[in-house]
């Protein structure tokens, strides 16, 4: 996903090799660089002027380290700030003291959530949990019937309105997704699973309906998580995307999907930063193993490598 950014970064910190010491001529020419390779990339605006001026900033100050070259230090600043967008530590899943923990999972209709929700059971599943499923995405016809299959492949079991309803069935009282919803979280726990994950409806665009439903789930559940799942290719929407989601639901963490995509990445790069929510997971791909705990420190080594 990240390969023109990154090819485009490292060129940058070439020019900069041999150099026996950095000019604020030279420091200012690299930042140029960087910005200019941030914005190609689709990286929000705000996010590249913090950026860039964080980095001159560092670049220009006291913090040289006789250890290493002035290429050196301009990669380990970028590096450390690139981590930074990235929402700094490794941030994992919050589990509940007492009773199943409860996960919301949230975002734009073809996200990736209920593809998300199988990768995550899986996951879950070979770090000694034991998940549930519910499945509260009642807009689209599909939907709780795809939850179903992903459940069927993850090994864990899917709550539905009913097994195997179709639209009409869940347009009666059975299909009101905040009601599923509680119905399904009291199940986890009286069937003693530790760990719930609630999949909900989403839409083409934001839209108020979609977000009022989604706001009524959250306050019914009361989640110990909400993962607000993004499209990495979306572009630049996925700025002002996050935003009304953050707003809407105030989740609590991101999850990246089709990071195996070859757009351009920038925009996955700037809404944990305008968020300010972590990114706690990413997706890679379509099967029920590409799927990876985010590590920002990682990531940001991966795009300077
Ligand atoms: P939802 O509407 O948010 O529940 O989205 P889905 O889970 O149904 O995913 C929408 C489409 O994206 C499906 O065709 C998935 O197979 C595909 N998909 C989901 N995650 C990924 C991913 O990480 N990479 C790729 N390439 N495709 C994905």
């Amino acid at each position: 996903m990240f390969n023109s950014l990154s090819d485009r970064l490292t060129a940058t910190f070439k020019n900069l090799r041999g150099k026996g010491r950095l000019t604020e001529a030279d420091v200012d020419a690299t930042v140029r660089e960087i910005r200019r390779a941030l914005l190609d990339a689709d990286v929000a605006v705000p996010v590249v002027r913090e950026f860039t001026s964080r980095v001159r900033e560092r670049a220009l100050g006291a913090e040289v380290s006789a250890a290493l070259n002035p290429s050196q230090q301009i990669v380990k600043i970028v590096n450390e700030e690139l981590k930074e967008i990235l929402g700094g530590e490794t941030r994992r899943i919050r589990l509940a003291k007492n009773g199943p923990t409860v996960i919301m999972l949230a975002g734009l209709q073809g996200a990736g959530k209920t593809t998300l929700a199988g990768k995550l059971s899986k996951w879950l599943k070979s770090q000694g949990h034991s998940p549930m499923l519910v499945a509260c995405d009642l807009q689209r016809p599909n939907a709780v019937t795809q939850l179903q299959v992903v459940g069927q492949r993850a090994n864990v079991p899917v709550f539905a309105p009913h097994p195997g309803a179709t639209s009409t069935e869940l347009e009666q009282p059975a299909g009101d997704p905040v009601a599923v919803a509680r119905a399904g979280v009291e199940e986890a726990r009286q069937k003693l699973h530790d760990v719930v994950i609630v999949d909900t409806a989403g839409r083409l665009g934001v839209d108020a309906d979609m977000m009022e439903q989604a706001r009524q789930i959250r306050r019914a559940i009361v989640p110990n998580e909400v993962l607000f799942v993004i499209d990495s290719m979306i572009g630049q929407d996925a700025v002002n995307t996050a935003l009304a989601f953050d707003e809407g639901v105030n989740f609590t963490g991101i999850v990246l999907s089709k990071l195996d995509g070859d757009a351009r990445g920038g925009a996955a790069l700037s809404v944990s930063s305008v968020t300010g929510k972590p990114v706690m997971f990413a997706s890679t791909g379509e099967g029920l193993d590409d799927f990876e705990l985010f590590h920002p420190d990682r990531m940001a080594s991966r795009i300077l490598d």
